[in-house]
């Protein structure tokens, strides 16, 4: 059995850059460790990608490896920077007011879906599943199916699905949801998710769906819920080597006894950040004694800056930050320190260790990593408080954080003031919880579950016992072609 995972982009094979997205930093671990191979694009656009499949390079990820391919240059701004992220994106994280999209982009959208499709069918041995990635891709299983494809396909949504009435504000909605039932298997973050897409295609596209299952022209496809998880005994011993990096000593000297709060984000409208940074300052309005004794670090990756809606909230968040840093900073302290570039996952690790408050307030997130990495750095003799809000899909795993409305601004500036002053038996009681239950839904867990539902493959051990997650990497013999798989 070959397993073929297709993304948008694919992570670097070093472990020494930022992975920017949740997406890459599940699949890398999986990919090395399972021996798929994941296909993805170069980031490059190239003319000659139009007609032939052209990959830029194929490289070893440990058992796995890392398949690039140039995308086709007339089509891939209409694709990216246009449907998938000006039309669908927005869309599945409730923001419609923010679609700007032509009708040029959504062809080019299916073009590009169609393009990968063929790169793929040199992949596609007759023993290949081929596992398809995220809201860039929606229409890939269909154009497979096309060109002949019958075996599984599975396809995961890392985003929120919104509710109907908001997918309908995405041009050309029913052409491409109906598209999605080529899929076999279609898994979702939540059951908020995966009943938001029932109610589309039951009230929009009129199917009917029997015990999660939806028959349409293409068959069958089953809907299901695989929330998406870490590697939780990584990033811990990650977190625990971070702490003696000059860097991570250095945050920790110039704090000078004061706490930390920490938000780590890409810049993005659905993270929430212009309310979390008021809530910080409303927080210091609210408790003076807060001052000196408390600050913020943010860190905010920028993205998608060709975008204009990215573009001007990175105005938008420079000023607020300049605002509040203007009100109550002092001539030796800031109140908040924020930071327009990524890290290593190795130095965040140290500073989700550092900082007693980890703070992941979006308005819509699909899951967010950030929040279950946080949890799985702290040291579990005097963990750190987790503001989490209600809106991400981690706070259905993670409820014994300190869980808040992102809307309701002095709400959180209360709740932070809270986690800041949380006991310590109570710190741990909350983290103790939370480590159990990301333990239970390790990355490997949604891997292989995943896997399973999708094509049978036995993958070893198809639910990891908590006390065994890291010492079971899952092995799938994908070079000799058998269905066998092992645990190492
Ligand atoms: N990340 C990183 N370096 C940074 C910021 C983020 O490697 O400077 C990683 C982070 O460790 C996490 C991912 O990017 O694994 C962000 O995933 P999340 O699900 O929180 O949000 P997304 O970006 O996918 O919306």
């Amino acid at each position: 059995m070959k397993i073929v995972v297709v993304s948008n982009r694919v992570a670097r094979a070093r472990t020494d850059e930022p992975i920017a997205g949740g997406l890459a930093s599940a699949l890398f671990p999986m990919v090395k460790e399972s021996g798929a191979i994941w296909v993805g694009s170069s980031g490059h656009a190239g003319d000659a990608a139009q007609t032939r499949d052209s990959f830029a390079k194929i490289e070893a990820l440990g058992r796995g490896a890392l398949a690039t391919v140039d995308m086709p240059a007339r089509h891939y701004r209409g694709y990216y920077e246009g449907f998938a992220n000006s039309a669908l994106w927005p869309a599945l994280h409730s923001r419609p007011d923010l679609i700007q999209v032509t009708a040029d982009e959504y062809s080019s959208y299916r073009e590009v879906n169609a393009f990968m499709a063929r790169s793929l069918l040199r992949f596609g041995g007759p023993e290949t599943v081929f596992w398809i990635q995220d809201y860039h891709f929606l229409s890939l299983g269909a154009e497979l199916r096309h060109l002949g494809i019958k075996r599984p396909i599975g396809f995961f949504l890392h985003t929120p699905w919104a509710e109907r009435s908001t997918m309908a504000a995405v041009p050309h909605h029913g052409d491409l949801i109906s598209a999605m039932l080529a899929y076999d298997l279609i898994g979702f973050q939540t059951e908020d998710d995966q009943r938001n897409f029932e109610d589309y295609l039951r009230l929009d596209l009129g199917v009917s769906i029997i015990d999660d299952v939806v028959t349409s022209k293409y068959g069958t496809t089953r809907l299901a819920v695989f929330p998406i998880g870490i590697d939780v005994d990584e990033f811990a011993s990650r977190a625990a080597k971070a702490v003696a990096r000059p860097e991570i000593m250095r945050l920790r000297a110039s704090l000078q006894g004061a706490r930390l709060a920490l938000g780590v984000d890409r810049l993005d409208y659905s993270k929430g950040l212009a309310n979390r940074l008021r809530a910080f300052d409303r927080l210091f309005e609210l408790q003076p004694s807060a001052k000196r004794a408390v600050s913020l670090l943010q860190v905010a990756v920028p993205t998608r800056g060709n975008i204009r809606a990215y573009r001007e909230l990175k105005n938008e968040l420079a000023t607020l930050v300049g605002e509040i840093n203007g009100r109550h900073g002092e001539v030796d302290w800031i109140p908040i320190r924020y930071l327009n570039r990524g890290f290593a996952q190795s130095t965040l690790a140290g500073f989700y260790r550092v900082a007693h408050v980890g703070l992941v307030t979006p308005l819509h997130d699909g899951m967010n990593l950030v929040a279950k990495e946080y949890v799985a750095a702290q040291n579990p003799f005097d963990p750190g408080a987790l503001v989490l809000s209600s809106f991400a899909g981690a706070a259905k795993e993670l409820d014994a954080a300190l869980i808040v409305n992102p809307h309701d601004v002095d709400a959180m500036a209360k709740q932070i003031s809270r986690a800041f002053s949380m006991s310590l038996e109570e710190r741990r009681e909350r983290w103790q919880s939370m480590i159990a239950r990301l333990r239970e839904g390790s990355v490997q867990n949604w891997f292989s579950d995943f896997l399973q539902a999708l094509a049978g493959v036995e993958l070893v051990p198809a639910r990891v016992a908590a006390s065994d997650a890291a010492v079971m990497p899952i092995i799938l013999d994908v070079a000799e072609g058998g269905r066998t798989a092992h645990s190492g």
